[in-house]
């Protein structure tokens, strides 16, 4: 019996009704793809690479690079692996990308801006993910960090597209973008919502500052009314819109964020059971419901309250 229930297969993220959720692991490195599978993860919904090279003093090579890629693909055979380019700065900071003098590295040159000032570097992994890409079978995708334009986006679907990437996203993640979010997934793929950085930017609040901490909460309904806003863009566009930020873990949110318009939540592998269960509680309707309250409450500890209450009363 215990070894029967160790093997089972997980079952794939939905509501109550059956509408799929999919639910895809955060993961920094290949070699984590195993537990992720293990805990049910259906895919990857954001793979950092710029972990892959944190103690790096040089951009790593095309074949260095395309060899890590190879083994994170070959993990998810006929599965969405989401890639992001690297996001290096503020909280990432990687010695050839970055500008250490800056004042505040949080609004610096980061992510897709250093790549961009750096294009050797971006074409290099462009091109190694496409080569990795080539010879395995997962759905590759890959995405921007720290986009803040429509013309930003422009560039890099254009570029990734020109270098063999297929299916070319961004990451929503400054406030910016969300409020144009419709005229940034017409310019792309996919859209996927980084809930840390897309809460200290709208809050204004330190990521990596304790004495800010409370700022920093997505369930702050501003916060919510920006992740409405792109969850709307979606369905317009008919594009998805994955969440990948640490709010996709907190099981009661999740069900928030698939109400405002999340297509796939993507998190920390250890988040998998609890985040399927509580989905699993709640049909579209509850779930929009439950999101209306959020978002009409006055702060985060309100807006989590008023969720709970509908909730609670849901099931
Ligand atoms: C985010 O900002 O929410 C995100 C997923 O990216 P990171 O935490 O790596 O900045
Ligand atoms: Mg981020």
């Amino acid at each position: 019996e215990r070894t029967r229930a160790a093997t089972a297969p997980v079952t794939p993220g939905r509501l109550a009704d059956g509408t799929p959720v999919p639910l895809l692991a955060n993961l920094g490195s290949a070699a984590a793809a195993a537990e992720a599978i293990a805990l049910g993860a259906e895919g990857v919904g954001l793979f950092r690479t710029e972990f892959l090279f944190l103690d790096a003093d040089r951009a790593p090579g095309i074949t260095e690079q395309q060899a890590q890629y190879e083994k994170l693909l070959a993990a998810f055979p006929g599965r969405k692996v989401v890639v992001r380019v690297l996001d290096a700065g503020a909280d990432k900071p990687l010695s050839f990308l970055n500008d250490a003098a800056e004042e505040n590295p949080a609004l610096g040159l980061r992510g897709i801006r250093a790549l961009r000032r750096t294009e050797a570097i971006l074409r290099e992994q462009l091109t190694a993910l496409a080569a990795a890409d080539a010879v395995t079978n997962a759905d590759l995708q890959v995405m921007a960090p720290m986009i803040a334009t429509v013309e930003e986006t422009r560039y890099f679907t254009a570029l990734a597209n020109e270098l063999g990437v297929k299916t070319a996203g961004v990451m929503i993640e400054v406030p910016s973008a969300a409020l144009l979010a419709e005229r940034v997934l017409g310019a792309c793929d996919f859209a996927s919502i980084g809930t840390n950085d897309l809460t200290q930017y709208t809050m204004a609040a330190d990521r990596l500052l304790g004495t800010v901490a409370n700022l920093q909460d997505p369930w702050h309904p501003a916060v919510l009314q920006l992740i409405a806003e792109v969850g709307r863009a979606g369905r317009a566009t008919g594009k998805p819109v994955g969440i990948c930020g640490e709010a996709a873990a907190d099981p009661l949110l999740a069900v928030v964020l698939v109400g405002l318009g999340a297509t796939s939540l993507s998190m920390s592998p250890s988040a998998l059971a609890d985040v399927r269960a509580s989905l699993a509680r709640y049909g579209p309707d509850d779930a929009h419901a439950i999101a209306r309250a959020a978002l009409a409450a006055e702060g985060a500890a309100e807006a989590k309250q008023a969720a709970r209450a509908v909730a609670e009363s849901a099931i």
